[in-house]
Order: structure tokens, then C-alpha cells, then sequence
């Protein structure tokens, strides 16, 4: 069985072999998505071999993985069994089962990060009040029960007003604006009603939003990568700009919030900040992933360690890479499907044939079975010497695409 063939969670090797790799550590990683597919692709370069959980056969890990196994991250006894395979836990995907990696911990299973940062991140009002409790600047929040506790905040904080599910959000879609109290109900009707477990966060006027990939190592050294910017659309990441192009005060005081926001979880691995930055200057912590993230796509052509290999690095116990840029600036596009079915892939065909025309570009495609509106099927990301003139390289493919759209 596949269990035998990992006795020691090592890679398998003859008697005669000793390690030749820079790591024979098995990592295994909860979710099978693109950033576990990208995790494969970095870990290929190292010969480092990776096996991958998810429920979902045709995965876009699945056929980069050294292993794949069909099943549920969410399931308790899944994830044990999957564990008894690995050298170190690892997840593309915060909404596992925190608990369960807790018990996998105290039998001396290696999680990176750790489970009290799972803990943490993965209920959005228990981020807000750890981060605030370590004196992070983030928006005001409060827990809502119920419509008058909700109307209460709506005085407090004024409108907008913005309320988010506490737990599985992505992609914004754990988040409804009430512009008005007369617009409280239905926002918290769009999010399933106050059982699911809502709060409410005071609107954030930013004028940019940026973000801050950090990594720590085993050794618990931390690193930081240059503040990016992001650009969002209906609340999904659409298109990340490489370094941000704010003043280089901003900039600091971006890499100390994202840094001492990280300081003040547990474990190694890349962690992703997402900042609002304000007209007045000041820059909040919006939240926090414990895992690669889409505002670090552009590091893979970018920067001399991508952050799928600086997470890989960190959670093998490996000394961690540079972080830099190794080019003046590069911007990622973020394919979104645009129609369901086929039409939906052959818009992002066409887009992806006039990127392959543009010097400095690189497509990235998840390979994932099917094409939904919104969602994220793959990116282009585009080097060069100046934001400007990336800008208008985009431009070229995406207006090209608005012509071909007629
Ligand atoms: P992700 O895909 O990043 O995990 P998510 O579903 O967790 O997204 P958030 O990051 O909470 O959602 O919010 C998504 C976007 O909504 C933010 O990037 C920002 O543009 C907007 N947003 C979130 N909170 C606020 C706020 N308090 N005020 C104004 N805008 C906000
Ligand atoms: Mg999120
Ligand atoms: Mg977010």
C-alpha cells in the first residue's frame, strides 16, 4: 500500500543511497488548488516530494503531485491518515480542521504553520481580536447577534457598513455592504443570517490596498517581501502591481504592520498581509493568510525566491531564500472566468494567445475541469522595466480582447 512505501514519511530510496536532494522530507499539503499546483512546480526544481489531500480528482495539484490522495481536508480521519504520510503538515487552504491538526500536534506530527495560527486566522472575528489584542491598526469591528445589535453598530460605526461571515470566506464571498440601515437585513440575509456567525467591520476609506508576503523559517528567522499593491474587482483580486508604487515611509510602515502581524502568530511558512491604506497615511491590517497567496503569483517570474519555494524552504526546515525583485516591476492579471462552459474557455484562450505575444509575459493556467463566472482559472504575469510601461503591455492584451469581444 501507498503507507508502506512511506515508512519513515522520507522519500523512498535504495539501501545503498544516502540524500542527495537539499531536503528528503515528504511535505504534505491540505488543498489541491493552484497554489498547491504551484507549490508542486517549485518543489519539482529541488527534486522535493510532495502529496497532496483534496477531494477533488482532476485537482489542479493532482497531476504535478508526487502523490495525490482523493479526500477530504475537512475530515478528521482523513487528515490522520494523510498525516502518517508526511514529514511536515503544511495547507494551501486555511479553512481545515484546526482541531484536528491540534491533536496531530501534541503526537509530535509537524505542522507548519502551527494549528493556533489555523485556530486563529480561520474565524475572522477572532483574527480581528488577536491582532488587536498585539496592537495591530485595523478597522473597528464588532460582533453582531442579531438586527438590533447590528442597527447599534450601524450608529456607532456609520454607513457603510461592511459585515462578513466569520468563517470560510474567500474571494469576498463572506462579505455584504449595507450602505443604509434600511439595507442591514437583506445584507445579512445575503450571507446566510446571523446563525452562520457575522461581525461587522467599520468602512475602511483606503485609497490603495497593498499587501506584504512574509516568511519565517523553522529557525524562526522572518523575511519580507516588497509591499505590492492590489487591485480588487466585486471584492476578488484582480490585478497586483509589483512594488507598490507609494512613498517609501508607506512602504515601511506596510512591512513593520505586515511584520509584527506575523510576529505575532506561530510557525513557519509564507504568510500573506492584506493592508488598507488610508488618505491620511495610515495602514491597517485587513487580514491575514497563513499560506501562499495571490498577491505573491508574481514572485515566481519577479523575485529571486518565489513565495511557493520560500514556503517550501520554511516548512522543510531549509534556510530561507532571497526575497528581492529581480526585475524593476512586474503586474499579475488574474483570469476570471467571464462566462460559464465553453464560451468561458475560449475568451481565456484568446486572452492567454495575445499574452504569449507580449514580451515579459508568462501564462499560468490551473488546468481545473470546469469554467465558472468569477472564478480563478489562471494569470498572466508580466517583468519589465517600468509600472508604466507593464500597464500599457496589459493594456495591449486586454483592450485587444474588448475588440475581439464585438
Ligand atoms: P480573500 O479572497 O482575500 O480571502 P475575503 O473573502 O477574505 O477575500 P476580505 O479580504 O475580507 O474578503 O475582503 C475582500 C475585499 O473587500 C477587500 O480586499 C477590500 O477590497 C474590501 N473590504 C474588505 N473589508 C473592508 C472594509 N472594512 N472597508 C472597505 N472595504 C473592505
Ligand atoms: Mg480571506
Ligand atoms: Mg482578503
Amino acid at each position: 500500500s501507498s503507507q508502506q512505501q512511506y515508512p519513515n514519511a522520507v522519500s523512498p530510496r535504495n539501501e545503498e543511497s544516502c540524500v542527495h536532494g537539499p531536503s528528503e522530507i515528504i511535505v504534505g499539503v491540505l488543498g489541491g488548488g493552484q497554489l498547491g499546483r504551484m507549490l508542486c512546480q517549485a518543489a519539482s526544481e529541488m527534486a522535493i516530494k510532495i502529496i497532496v489531500l483534496d477531494p477533488q480528482e482532476n485537482c489542479p495539484a493532482s497531476s504535478l503531485a508526487y502523490h495525490h490522495m482523493v479526500g477530504s481536508f475537512d475530515d478528521s480521519t482523513t487528515v490522520q491518515e494523510f498525516a502518517k504520510r508526511c514529514g511536515v503538515l503544511t495547507f494551501e487552504i486555511e479553512h481545515v480542521d484546526a482541531a484536528t491538526l491540534e491533536k496531530l500536534e501534541k503526537q509530535g506530527v509537524e505542522c507548519q504553520p502551527k494549528a493556533s495560527t489555523v485556530r486563529i486566522i480561520q474565524d475572522k472575528y477572532q483574527q480581528k481580536v488577536h491582532f488587536s489584542q498585539h496592537d495591530i491598526p485595523l478597522p473597528e469591528f464588532s460582533r453582531i447577534e442579531d438586527l438590533e445589535g447590528a442597527k447599534k453598530v450601524g450608529e456607532h460605526f456609520g454607513y457603510p457598513l461592511m459585515i462578513k461571515s466569520r468563517r470560510l470566506a474567500y474571494d469576498g464571498r463572506g462579505n455584504a455592504v449595507a450602505k443604509s440601515e434600511e439595507e442591514l437585513s437583506s445584507a445579512v440575509d445575503a450571507l446566510g443570517g446571523f446563525d452562520r456567525g457575522l461581525y461587522a467591520e467599520k468602512w475602511a476609506p483606503f485609497i490603495k490596498e497593498l499587501a506584504v508576503i512574509v516568511a519565517r523559517g523553522r529557525d524562526n528567522t522572518i523575511s519580507c517581501y516588497p509591499v505590492v499593491e492590489t487591485i480588487h474587482r466585486d471584492n476578488i483580486c484582480h490585478i497586483v502591481k509589483a512594488p507598490a508604487n507609494v512613498k517609501w515611509k508607506i512602504r515601511e510602515r506596510a512591512t513593520e504592520v505586515a511584520f509584527n502581524a506575523v510576529n505575532s502568530l506561530e510557525g513557519a511558512g509564507v504568510f500573506a498581509v492584506e493592508l488598507f491604506l488610508t488618505e491620511d497615511g495610515q495602514v491597517l491590517l485587513n487580514e491575514v493568510a497563513p499560506r501562499p497567496h495571490n498577491s505573491g503569483h508574481h514572485t515566481i517570474e519577479s523575485c529571486y525566491t518565489s513565495q511557493y519555494e520560500q514556503h517550501l524552504r520554511a516548512v522543510a526546515g531549509l534556510p530561507l531564500g532571497d526575497p528581492s525583485m529581480k526585475t524593476p516591476a512586474a503586474i499579475m492579471y488574474n483570469i476570471l472566468g467571464e462566462e460559464e462552459g465553453e464560451l468561458g474557455f475560449q475568451l481565456a484562450h484568446q486572452l492567454m494567445k495575445r499574452a504569449l505575444t507580449v514580451p515579459g509575459a508568462s501564462v499560468h493556467w490551473y488546468d481545473k475541469p470546469e469554467m465558472r463566472k468569477q472564478r480563478k482559472m489562471g494569470h498572466i504575469t508580466i517583468v519589465g522595466p517600468s509600472l508604466r510601461n507593464l500597464e500599457r503591455n496589459l493594456a495591449t492584451i486586454i483592450e485587444e480582447k474588448a475588440s475581439d469581444d464585438k
